[in-house]
C-alpha cells in the first residue's frame, strides 16, 4: 500500500474540470492507498489573500470535497495550518536547501514575473514547504499535475540529501501518482483553451440545473457539418469531450453517428450534454448544500482529520529531530 500525498487550494468552488481532473481520482484512490489530502492554507498566503475570506474559503473547499466523495473515516483530510509540525519539518527543511536551486524553479520565475512588488520569502520557499507537506507524512506517492513535476522533483532532491548528509535511510523518495484512468483534460464551454476559474468558462459543481442549462445552451459551435465523416472542429470535440465524461456510451455513439451523417442538431445535443452534466453534478450539489451548513459536522471532520494527520507528522518529525541531533534533556 502506498502513502498518498495530495494537497488543496484553499479557494473553492470546484469545476467540472477539477472533478474529472483530479477529484474523481481521489474518491477512488483513497480506498486502495493509506490518502493524506490537506487544504493548502499557509500555501495560499503567499499572494496574501484577503483575512477575512480565508476561513470562508477553506469551508466551502472542504465542504466540496466531502460532498463529491472524500471519506473523513478512509482518508485523512486536514487543514495545513491546524498541523504545526508541518512548518517545523519546512524549516528544518530549509537548512538543506539552497537558494540558487529555490530561485530557478520555474513556478518561482513565473510569480516574481506577475507579482513583482511582492516577491516574499514564503514565494522562494514554496518548494520547502511543499517537501515538508510530502515528508511529513514520508508520502511515497503525490498526484501531480503537470506544473508541479518540478517541484516533485525538489522533494525527491531535499530527501535524498537529507538522507545522504545523515546517512540516514529516512525519507522515501516520492513519485508521481499515475492514475488508473487516463486524466481527462475538460474543455471551456467557450470554444477553446480548458476549463478553468480565471478563464470564466466554467460549471460548477455547485451549479443548479437551470444555469447548467443556460451555459451549456450558450456553448459556441459551428454552422455544422456539411459532408458525410468529415472531422470535427474543435469548438465541436469539446462538446463530445465533455460528452463522453458524464453521458453513456450509447448516447455518444449516438450523436457521433449524427454528427458523421450531417443530421446532428446542436439544440438537442446540448440539452442532452446539459441533462447529463446535471445529473452528475446534482448528488453532489445537493449534499454539498447539506454539509455547508453543518457547523458541528465540519469541525467534527477538521478536529479527526488534525488529530490523525498529527500523529502520523509527529512519527516522522520526533524520527527527524533525534537524526538531526535535537534531543530533549
Ligand atoms: P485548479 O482549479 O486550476 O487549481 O486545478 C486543480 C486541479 O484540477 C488540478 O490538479 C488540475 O489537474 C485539475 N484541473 C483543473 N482544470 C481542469 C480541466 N479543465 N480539466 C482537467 N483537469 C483540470
Amino acid at each position: 500500500m502506498e502513502t498518498v500525498l495530495s494537497g488543496i487550494r484553499s479557494t473553492g468552488q470546484l469545476h467540472l474540470g477539477n472533478y474529472f481532473g483530479a477529484l474523481r481520482n481521489f474518491v477512488e484512490m483513497q480506498h486502495e492507498n493509506r490518502c493524506f489530502f490537506f487544504i493548502a492554507d499557509y500555501h495560499s498566503l503567499t499572494t496574501h489573500p484577503d483575512p477575512t475570506h480565508l476561513h470562508d474559503n477553506i469551508r466551502t473547499i472542504l465542504a466540496e470535497y466531502l460532498a463529491a466523495g472524500l471519506d473523513p473515516d478512509v482518508a485523512t483530510l486536514y487543514i495545513q495550518s491546524d498541523v504545526p509540525e508541518v512548518a517545523e519539518l519546512s524549516l528544518l527543511l530549509s537548512m538543506h536547501a539552497y537558494v540558487g536551486e529555490l530561485e530557478r524553479t520555474a513556478s518561482f520565475k513565473e510569480k516574481i514575473r506577475k507579482q513583482p512588488d511582492n516577491v516574499n520569502v514564503g514565494l522562494l520557499s514554496y518548494p520547502v514547504l511543499m517537501a515538508a507537506d510530502i515528508l511529513i507524512h514520508r508520502a511515497t506517492r503525490v498526484p501531480v499535475g503537470k506544473d508541479q513535476e518540478q517541484h516533485l522533483e525538489l522533494t525527491r532532491r531535499f530527501a535524498r540529501r537529507f538522507n545522504q548528509i545523515y546517512g540516514v535511510d529516512f525519507f522515501p523518495e516520492s513519485q508521481p501518482y499515475t492514475s488508473n484512468h487516463e486524466l481527462i483534460k475538460i474543455p471551456g464551454l467557450n470554444g477553446s483553451g480548458k476549463m478553468g476559474k480565471s478563464e470564466g468558462n466554467c460549471v460548477y459543481l455547485t451549479d443548479d440545473e437551470k444555469t447548467i442549462h443556460k451555459k451549456v445552451m450558450k456553448a459556441v459551435t459551428d454552422s455544422g457539418p456539411t459532408e458525410p465523416n468529415s472531422p470535427m472542429p474543435e469548438v465541436i470535440a469539446n462538446l463530445f469531450t465533455i460528452l463522453r465524461a458524464v453521458s453513456t456510451p450509447e448516447v455518444v455513439a449516438d450523436f457521433t453517428a449524427k454528427w458523421n451523417d450531417c443530421s446532428i442538431r446542436y439544440g438537442d445535443l446540448k440539452k442532452q450534454l446539459a441533462a447529463d452534466i446535471n445529473a452528475t453534478v446534482a448528488p453532489i450539489r445537493e449534499r454539498y448544500a447539506e454539509i455547508v451548513g453543518d457547523e458541528a459536522y465540519l469541525s467534527k471532520v477538521v478536529r479527526q482529520g488534525a488529530e490523525k494527520a498529527r500523529a502520523s507528522a509527529d512519527a516522522t518529525l520526533s524520527q527527524v529531530r533525534e537524526i538531526m541531533g535535537i534531543r530533549k534533556f
